[in-house]
């Protein structure tokens, strides 16, 4: 397998295939679910020849990636397949004996094609948790109570204020909540105007409440997440690893080269040029670009994007979204699996969320989101798993848990991602300016012939698999159609 890499590299370098007919070649940056949805179609049209796919990083799957943690895996990225479209069965976890409809999630389509050809044994477990808040019981000990009330109040106030935001798309409108919930109080609501949903980045703890729950827990009438084992990075890993390894005889050559970070795109007067960290490549027709506004942001154009799609970056940030995972024998059994919880930091402001790993009951994972994930992402690592652990020690009994391994992300310091997922930043310049609700149309538009995907570029779904997923897949249809 190595030496057919190296063949196919060394051609990619020194010398374009000869052939009587033009051979089109292919570019793809980024090595992540986007570069999924692209790579499926190109790698199987005859009009394409070659593709070469570019990856920073020494593993394929971008944000989505496992590690072992002891025993379990832990997904240091995407942890669930939303928006699953789907019912499934416990009885058929491999989902190889499952119809599933077109509007499937297509990672669930993946997972069941890539368990069908026997290349792996991914299980799906569909789960609609019950959450409860962690609070004190008022006699010294504490408490779990149901939230669904609360977070629906939460939400509510949030849909209000998001209809008004859709209206005066560059408010950053806020509203403040009374809550009478148990954390008592009056909280600030603080709504990013994006006019497309909340956003659970950069925001004030019942947000993130509301928002998180909303998404883990299945509305009437969606069908809930599904949790994938051992892990949803390892399923865009060895789906990028099939893809970049057609079968012989295919009508494409497809090299796939990780740990080769971009440095500069050139389009010439036909043809395009990568220089890479290992190098320069030459003799593209068409790029597709697939990495994050922040990693975009950091490639040199030439020529240079333009004005409009530089102006669109300052308005996608990425936002925080913290985990930390824990493997412990000795985890509370009050803990119970397929169950959310949500107790209030040590701090006394700010909220973890924590659950058993519903594949693996030892696995403890925590998150933390918005501006108190932005804190932690400051701290080293030991720091966040010892203030995870004082707060559970502190609610559940003064237990010390025997942690045999563990693991917390950092996806804002990581160079080649920049944080957890987009949110849509208002500038606090005029209510009526359009722009921030354009931005994420602007990412995409095609500079040349360089084409652009990623999560933050489909507006319907950014901020998820099948979102980022998708917007490769459109951005190889729209090359295909130039053709
Ligand atoms: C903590 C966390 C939890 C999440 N939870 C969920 C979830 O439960 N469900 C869900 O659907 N989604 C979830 N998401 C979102 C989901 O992970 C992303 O939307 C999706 O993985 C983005 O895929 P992408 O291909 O657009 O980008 P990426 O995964 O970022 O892929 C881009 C790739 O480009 C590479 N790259 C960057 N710069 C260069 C360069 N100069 N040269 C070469 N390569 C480069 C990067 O290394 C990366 O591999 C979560 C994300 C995080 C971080």
């Amino acid at each position: 397998m190595i030496k057919r890499h190296r063949r196919l590299l060394l051609l990619s370098r020194n010398c374009r295939p000869q052939a009587k007919e033009k051979t089109m070649r292919v570019a793809i940056i980024g090595g992540g679910c986007a570069a999924a949805g692209a790579l499926e179609i190109l790698g199987a049209n005859p009009k394409i020849q070659e593709i070469v796919v570019f990856e920073a990083a020494s593993h394929w799957g971008g944000r989505a990636w496992t590690r072992k943690v002891d025993e379990a895996y832990f997904d240091m990225g995407p942890q669930f397949v939303q928006d699953p479209g789907v019912t499934i069965s416990d009885a058929d976890p491999t989902l190889k004996g499952t119809d599933l409809p077109e509007t499937a999630n297509p990672w669930l389509k993946i997972i069941k094609k890539l368990n069908t050809a026997n290349l792996s044994n991914f299980t799906c477990l569909q789960i609609d948790p019950t959450t409860y808040y962690r609070v004190p019981d008022g006699a010294g000990g504490w408490q779990d109570v149901f939230t669904t009330n609360d977070i629906n109040q939460v939400n509510n106030t949030i849909d209000t204020d998001f209809q008004f935001a859709a209206t005066k798309p560059n408010l950053p409108a806020s509203v403040t909540y009374q809550s009478g919930g148990p954390f008592a109080g009056t909280v600030h609501l603080a709504l990013g105007s994006n006019g497309y949903g909340p956003i659970a980045e950069s925001v004030e703890t019942w947000q993130y409440i509301a928002a998180d729950s909303d998404r883990q827990v299945a509305p009437a009438g969606e069908q809930p997440n599904i949790y994938v084992a051992p892990g949803i990075g390892d399923v865009v890993g060895l789906y990028m690893n099939v893809l970049t390894n057609p079968a012989e005889g295919s009508s494409c050559a497809i090299t796939g080269n990780l740990k080769t970070k971009v440095l500069s795109i050139q389009q010439g007067s036909n043809q395009i040029k990568i220089d890479t960290e290992n190098g320069s490549f030459y003799g593209f027709d068409f790029c597709i670009v697939t990495i994050s506004p922040y990693a975009l942001a950091n490639i040199a154009f030439t020529p240079p994007l333009p004005a409009e799609k530089i102006k669109a970056l300052k308005y996608i940030g990425l936002g925080n979204y913290k985990k930390i995972g824990i493997y412990a024998d000795n985890i509370p059994e009050s803990i119970k699996m397929n169950t959310e919880y949500y107790t209030i930091d040590l701090d006394g402001q700010s909220c973890w969320q924590y659950f058993r790993n519903p594949h693996f009951k030892n696995l403890l994972i925590g998150v933390a989101s918005g501006n108190f994930a932005r804190t932690l992402e400051t701290m080293d690592k030991e720091q966040v798993r010892d203030r995870f652990t004082a707060v559970i020690k502190s609610r559940y009994g003064d237990v010390t848990l025997n942690i045999t391994d563990w693991a917390v992300t950092n996806w804002a310091n990581e160079p080649r991602i920049g944080g957890a997922y987009s949110y849509t930043i208002a500038d606090g310049g005029p209510a009526d300016d359009p722009f921030p609700l354009q931005a994420r149309d602007l990412l995409q538009t095609t500079h040349q012939n360089i084409f652009f995907a990623g999560e933050a570029d489909w507006t319907e779904a950014y901020g998820t698999i099948h979102g980022a997923y998708y917007s490769g897949q459109r951005a190889a249809n729209a090359l295909l159609n130039r053709l």
